[in-house]
């Protein structure tokens, strides 16, 4: 059965979601993601959802989302309760998934990441060119699932191999047949400009693996669209993701939501915080003596007006 969706109507009140993954302590990075989501709703005077994308249950700890919780009431943001939580829909991921296959668009894939990264030794090597990478700098699949017979893959699949399950990127665009765009909307939800979305870029993308039948862009593209999310606020980070979001959405028949892509917040080094950093982890900041107005101040939203 197809994820039947209605597309969002403009009237309709806005809605807008803050979806951290518990896989470490969150930081000012993703304070000012929170702050973001919270000020953009006030302004619309629409809802704001929780998401816990939890979905990689070797990185993701009941302790770390214990935490992202208490570190999001102490800022005092007003999410809706309860929040939903991705590992508890992993159904939902895999009919969306089954709707991809049922169009012909999924391959299994066998090889390892060290198996990857020979192949693209070799290919670089027999070729003199380096192999092309994707917007995270991960070269794109070199290998041969696409090519596989259904009698090769049952092969794979009975040998108990771990595998991956990938999208036929350039299928999926040209049965798609039009370019693909997305909106950007600025922090009141004007509309900025209309971005070119390039997913080819990103090659075959991973959309769930054996024990897993999800990824990072399946079910947040599946959610946003289940819980009517309107208004995408998130970082620069995941701007070409969108692209790879947009081409899902259409594939499955779900609604086109808005983005806003907001800055981010760099370390030191110049790079973008990550979760091992303590530092700038609200927990510390907070142990230290820091307020939630502090907080406010360094990722540079004033909760007075901008909230
Ligand atoms: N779960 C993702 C992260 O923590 C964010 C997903 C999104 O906002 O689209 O980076």
């Amino acid at each position: 059965m197809a994820l039947v969706h209605p597309p969002i109507s403009r009237s309709d009140p806005a809605v807008l979601r803050f979806a951290p993954s518990p896989n470490g302590a969150l930081h000012l990075g993703h304070a000012l993601s929170a702050l973001e989501n919270a000020a953009m709703a006030t302004r619309l005077g629409g809802r704001l959802l929780l998401r816990i994308e939890d979905i990689d249950r070797t990185r993701c700890r009941p302790e770390f989302e214990r935490a992202m919780l208490a570190d999001l009431a102490w800022l005092g943001i007003g999410f809706e309760m309860p929040p939903r939580r991705q590992s508890e829909h992993l159904d939902t991921y895999r009919q969306a998934l089954g709707q991809l296959d049922a169009l012909g668009l999924i391959y299994a894939s066998f090889e390892s990441r060290g198996e990857l990264k020979a192949l693209v030794a070799e290919r670089e090597a027999a070729t003199g060119r380096s192999w092309p990478i994707d917007p995270d700098g991960v070269p794109l699949y070199a290998g041969t699932g696409a090519a596989m017979t259904a009698a090769e893959r049952n092969e794979g699949v009975a040998s108990g191999r771990p595998f991956a399950l990938r999208l036929r990127m350039a299928e999926a665009i040209s049965r798609l047949g039009r370019p693909l765009t997305w909106t950007e909307v600025d922090e009141t939800g004007a509309r900025l400009r209309s971005v070119a979305a390039d997913p080819a870029c990103w090659g075959d993308v991973v959309l769930a693996r054996k024990d897993v039948p999800t990824s990072y862009h399946l079910s947040v593209v599946v959610d946003d669209a289940l819980q009517d999310v309107s208004h995408i606020v998130r970082g620069q980070d995941l701007f070409e993701a969108t692209a790879v979001h947009r081409l899902l959405q259409e594939l499955l028949g779900l609604a086109e939501p808005l983005y806003r892509h907001h800055r981010l917040i760099l370390g030191a080094d110049g790079r973008k915080l990550s979760k091992s950093e303590a530092a700038t982890g609200l927990a510390a900041l907070r142990a230290g003596g820091a307020s939630p107005a502090d907080i406010g101040r360094l990722v540079g939203i004033d909760p007075r007006t901008d909230i």
